[in-house]
């Protein structure tokens, strides 16, 4: 699913934010990425997503070798992924159902096709009686819930999560992972960075931590060696 080989990131400013990362993730993995402010984690994320290209080496991402991935192709490389922010980046004058079937609207599903997905998708999140709240009108865990919803409403294979409970009482922050599990189990990949060290050891899932820009752990135990 995805692939680093000895990439590097180097910003225009001469900061060296990651150094010769390899690594693999396989289809259908739950992975947690940890590490302190500034390891480079969201560097990372953002080399997935395009939203940087790499200094050195190669990134595959499904079949797709990034380095070949020409500009105007970003967009649909994009539609693979969910993705959700810690900030939930809603969109404030929409209801909830809007917002979620604004995300089908965009890649041009028809509204036959919206009218029957975005119900089903706020059942899995468990807003199907928020459909017409206005974001201000809900707690953080809910409006995160949206954030999931809008990013799975298209099917993603996989689907990444930057901080995505930094915003919200630690209580429901396992409520947001249980539903990150969920979808795993339905057979999406997903990478969530967090800094909750209780939500690693709870889920107990493979860990891998940067440091300075490197790898320095990767392993499925890290919640026990840091027990
Ligand atoms: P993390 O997400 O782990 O906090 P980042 O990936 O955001 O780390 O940052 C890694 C390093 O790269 C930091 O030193 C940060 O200041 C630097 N950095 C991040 N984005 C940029 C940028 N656009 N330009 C220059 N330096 C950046
Ligand atoms: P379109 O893509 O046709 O502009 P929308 O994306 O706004 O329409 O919504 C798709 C369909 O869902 C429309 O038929 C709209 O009337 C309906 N709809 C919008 N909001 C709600 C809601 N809160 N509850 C039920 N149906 C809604």
């Amino acid at each position: 699913m995805i692939e680093f080989q000895d990439v590097s990131k180097i910003y225009s400013n001469g900061t060296k934010a990651l150094s010769n990362v390899n690594l693999h993730v396989n289809d259908g993995e739950f992975v947690f990425i940890v590490g302190s402010s500034g390891a480079g984690k969201s560097t990372f994320l953002k080399l997935i997503t395009c939203e940087e290209r790499p200094s050195e080496g190669e990134i595959v991402v499904g079949e797709q070798k990034l380095n070949e991935l020409k500009r105007g192709d970003v967009p649909y490389l994009r539609r693979t992924m969910g993705m959700v922010f810690q900030d939930f980046r809603l969109i404030q004058k929409m209801t909830v159902y809007e917002n979620v079937a604004f995300a089908m609207h965009v890649v041009g599903a028809s509204s036959r096709e919206i009218r029957r997905r975005v119900p089903y998708i706020l059942g899995l999140v468990n807003l199907q009686n928020k459909a017409d709240c206005h974001p201000r009108e809900l707690s953080g865990g809910e409006q995160q819930r949206v954030g999931l919803a809008r990013a799975l409403i298209n099917s993603p294979r996989l689907l990444i999560a930057d901080e995505p409970t930094g915003n919200i009482d630690p209580a429901l922050s396992f409520e947001i992972v249980d539903l990150f599990s969920e979808i795993n189990k339905r057979g999406t990949t997903i990478l969530m960075v967090t800094h909750e060290h209780s939500l690693v050891k709870h889920f107990g899932r493979r860990v891998i931590e940067i440091h300075g820009g490197t790898v320095v752990a990767d392993s499925c135990n890290w919640e026990v060696r840091h027990a």
